[in-house]
């Protein structure tokens, strides 16, 4: 036999090894991947869910959309300078000379009437910074994070207009309602507001 039909009958039965072997190896990965596959059809719980007709319970101190129980801020703008993107727009004047003073859920003298306190959502980065120094704790998250809006501007809520009082009383006085574990200053929203 010359070298050569050694060399062919070497490589003959080398391709033949390597035939098995690859034949082996695509069953082998078919078979493992079709059992994720099925794995996940049958045995493994769907990570998403049927949205909007299907909505996740969010942790309790989830921080969405803020909201400001206007009635109780006394207006010292602590929140408007702890916030780091400086979205808390705050103006106040004055109360007359020899009006009532009212309090606060918490006792807190309220000296300023508070005229605009609007929040830039769009900058916002829920932070959660602003809530954490309100003295009435007048300012907090809401489990609200459905408020997309079709303009940047329009991220912007002015805390004391119709619109967002409306939103408060739908969103945030039934979700503290129904929860029974209210988020962190929803006890102060006051009687008034809550009717
Ligand atoms: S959550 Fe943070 S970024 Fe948003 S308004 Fe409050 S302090 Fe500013
Ligand atoms: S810190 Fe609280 S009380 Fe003071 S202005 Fe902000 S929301 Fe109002």
């Amino acid at each position: 036999m010359s070298t050569h039909e050694v060399i062919g009958q070497q490589h003959q039965s080398g391709s033949f090894a390597n035939y098995f072997k690859d034949l082996y190896s695509g069953i082998t990965t078919t078979v493992k991947g079709m059992w994720i596959t099925f794995k996940y059809v049958w045995a493994v719980k769907p990570v998403s869910i049927e949205y909007p007709e299907v909505r996740e319970v969010l942790p309790e101190r989830a921080r969405m959309r803020l909201f400001n129980d206007v009635q109780n801020c006394i207006s010292c703008t602590q929140c408007a300078m702890a916030c780091p993107v400086d979205c808390i727009y705050i103006a106040s004047e004055k109360l007359p000379e020899g009006s009532e003073i009212k309090k606060t859920s918490n006792g807190q003298a309220i000296r300023l009437k508070l005229t605009q306190f609007t929040i830039d959502t769009a900058l916002c980065c829920y932070c959660g910074l602003c809530t954490t120094v309100c003295p009435t704790e007048c300012l907090t998250h809401s489990h609200d994070y459905e408020f997309s809006q079709y303009t940047i501007d329009a991220m912007k809520y002015d805390y004391l207009a119709p619109d967002v009082i409306a939103w408060r009383d739908r969103i945030v006085k039934s979700s503290f309602l129904k929860n029974e574990k209210a988020p962190k200053g929803a006890f102060f929203v006051s009687d008034a507001f809550m009717s």
